[in-house]
Formats: C-alpha cells, sequence, structure tokens
C-alpha cells in the first residue's frame, strides 16, 4: 500500500498536521511519500526529513502561489496518479474538508473524513470515524482503488525521527482555475489557533458576557492555550466564529480543554470531546459537560477562575 501525504502550508510554514500525518504513516510501516503544492516550497524539504520524511515530492507552479481549491485538487489527483498511491492522506482541517471531496470526484475515491483511528488490517486499512455529532464511532473500511482519508488534528502526536529526504521536482500544468483565494484576512495577530493548540480554555454562556471574557484570555495566557467558545457565546456576539468549537464551529483534541461556563450540549461535545483531558467548571453538577469531563468543579466560575489565576500567577 502506498500512502501520499498531502502537505499542508499556510504563510511560508508547514501544518502541524502534515507532521502528525508523517508520524501515522510511519506507524503503520507502509511506503509513503510527501507531496507539496506550491511555488516557493523546496526549503519546506528539511523540516518535513525531521519527522522522518525520505521522499518529498514538490508540484511546482508559479500559479500555485495563491491557493485555489479547484485547481489545487486537480494537481492533488495528478499527483496520486503519477505517484501511483492507493491513499491520500489528509488532515481533518478546513483546507482537507475542501481539497479532499474535489480530489475524491476527480478519481471516483471513496472518502473518510474526520478519522481518529487509522489501522492497517491485513492489506487494507481499517479507519474509526466519530458520527452524528460523537454519538456513535463507525469502523469503516473503503473498497475504491484509490481511497482518501482526513485524519483529525491532535489525534495523533507528531514525533520526530530524523531522516534524510530524497526529494522530487515536477514542473506542474496549473489549468484554468475557476477560482483563486485573493487574500486572507487573518482574525487576531499571533493568535493561537484553536484547532492546533495543545490546551484551549472554552468560555460559554455562563461567562455572562464579553466583559467578563479577560478572565478566559488571562487563564489561557498563563498556561500558553487558545481561547474557545461555545455557539452561545459566539451567536450573542461575544466571541469571533473562528473559535467556536463543536459541530458548527471547529473540531479540536487539545491535551487540556477547559471548559468554563459551558453546558456540554451534544453540538459542543461533538467538537471536542476526544480531547485528552476535559476540565470543567459549572456551578450545576447536573450540567451534561460533567458527563465527559475527567476532572469537574462544581462552583461559581467566577470565583473559581480568579483563584486559579492567581495561583497561576504566583508560581510563574
Ligand atoms: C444544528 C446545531 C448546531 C450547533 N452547533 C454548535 C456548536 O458548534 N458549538 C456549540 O457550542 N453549540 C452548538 N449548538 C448549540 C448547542 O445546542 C447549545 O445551545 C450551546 O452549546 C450552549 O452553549 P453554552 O453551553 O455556552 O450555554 P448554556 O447551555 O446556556 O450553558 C451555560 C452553562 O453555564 C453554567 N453557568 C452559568 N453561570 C455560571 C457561573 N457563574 N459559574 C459556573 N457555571 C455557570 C450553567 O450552569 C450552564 O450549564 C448547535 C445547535 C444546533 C441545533
Amino acid at each position: 500500500m502506498k500512502i501520499l501525504i498531502y502537505a499542508e502550508h499556510r504563510e511560508g510554514k508547514i501544518r502541524k498536521i502534515t507532521y502528525e500525518n508523517i508520524t501515522l504513516a510511519k506507524q503503520l510501516g507502509q511506503p509513503f511519500e510527501v507531496l507539496v503544492v506550491g511555488s516557493d516550497v523546496d526549503h519546506f524539504a528539511d523540516e518535513m526529513a525531521k519527522y522522518g520524511a525520505e521522499k518529498v515530492v514538490f508540484y511546482k507552479n508559479s500559479a500555485f502561489a495563491q491557493y485555489s481549491p479547484d485547481g489545487y485538487a486537480k494537481v492533488i489527483a495528478k499527483a496520486v496518479q503519477d505517484r501511483g498511491a492507493d491513499v491520500l492522506l489528509m488532515g481533518a482541517t478546513s483546507t482537507g474538508k475542501d481539497l479532499g471531496p474535489r480530489v475524491g470526484a476527480i478519481l471516483n475515491a471513496a472518502m473518510a473524513t474526520d478519522c481518529t483511528k487509522v489501522e492497517l488490517d491485513g492489506d487494507d486499512l481499517k479507519l474509526l470515524r466519530p458520527m452524528y455529532a460523537g454519538k456513535v464511532h463507525a469502523s469503516i473500511r473503503l473498497t475504491s482503488p484509490v481511497k482518501i482519508v482526513t485524519v483529525r488534528p491532535n489525534v495523533y502526536s507528531a514525533a520526530e525521527a530524523p531522516a534524510s529526504a530524497q526529494t522530487e521536482t515536477v514542473d506542474a500544468e496549473a489549468a484554468d482555475f475557476k477560482a483563486v483565494v485573493k487574500e486572507i484576512i487573518s482574525g487576531a495577530q499571533g493568535k493561537l489557533d484553536v484547532t492546533e493548540a495543545d490546551i484551549i480554555v472554552s468560555g460559554g454562556r455562563g461567562m455572562k458576557g464579553p466583559e467578563n471574557w479577560h478572565l478566559i484570555e488571562d487563564l489561557a495566557g498563563l498556561l500558553g492555550a487558545a481561547t474557545g467558545a461555545s455557539r452561545a457565546a459566539v451567536d450573542a456576539g461575544w466571541r469571533p466564529h473562528d473559535e467556536q468549537v463543536g459541530q458548527t464551529g471547529k473540531t479540536v483534541s487539545p491535551s487540556l480543554y477547559i471548559a468554563v461556563g459551558i453546558s456540554g450540549a451534544i453540538q459542543h461535545l461533538a467538537g471536542m470531546s476526544s480531547s485528552k483531558y476535559i476540565v470543567a467548571i459549572n456551578k450545576d453538577p447536573e450540567a451534561p459537560i460533567f458527563k465527559v469531563a475527567d476532572y469537574g468543579i462544581v462552583a461559581d466560575l467566577f470565583e473559581v477562575v480568579p483563584r486559579m489565576i492567581e495561583e497561576l500567577k504566583s508560581k510563574n
């Protein structure tokens, strides 16, 4: 089984999920190559070699300096065919969600999205993915000749395993693009992306209003965490949508998720229940969040969170 890993990069940086997928491919013990689509991308080879990539293939064209959903999908599909790959491994990220189905449509390939476990079963892959907002986990097998698998970020930890990477460059064709991304307007500069963060402090309606969010931000700052929010907080206009965790927001799998004043509705759990450790702070002992929490604090958040902040400050 030959695996092709699509290397996701943004603003000149490889995204963590690429390293996680390299680690996963190494664990599977199958031959794999890493595919980089772009313009000025050669420098990525050394970074990927740090995680054990032995072969990095560049599909380059100056037109790929700008992301194009249909243009990238075509070149990825071409690369899958050129390299004779059986499996295309991508991240279950916004980019993976955008590109995976397009590549699947071109190659008539079956796709399993947002997998939380990828195992070898004979000559095949056995995949586990949450369904129905995380209520059930389906164990599935794809039967098409080419298979597309997207893996949930942070489920597999990227492990450094220095290798020396062989590289190959293909001058790729850039067909007529139907759409090109001209500009990306990012949110707050330097803000940690909630999907890549190892620790997340999330607030919900229990925070009462945006004027209290300094508690979430201070706690997150002291822990080196990203800030998240429930949909109730986002819908109320207290927080930007890019912080929303859940079924209609982001799916996260940090090592530690601290839910502050969040009830734990199924749609919220869908986005965070695969976190390694969950801490819930809620004054209602019956709140459903406690069913998934590893540690629960039944208390008024306006008493507990300032104490946590003081405690952490005294230790720093
Ligand atoms: C199709 C669909 C998609 C959805 N997608 C999402 C999604 O992506 N993400 C998401 O989050 N939701 C989503 N929702 C909404 C979801 O159903 C809930 O309405 C939402 O998650 C509730 O947010 P919350 O927990 O902040 O608010 P609430 O449910 O109102 O909970 C607030 C909690 O704060 C606690 N609290 C109040 N005051 C204090 C205090 N002083 N100290 C401690 N605790 C306190 C309360 O006990 C309560 O448990 C979706 C709903 C639908 C129908």
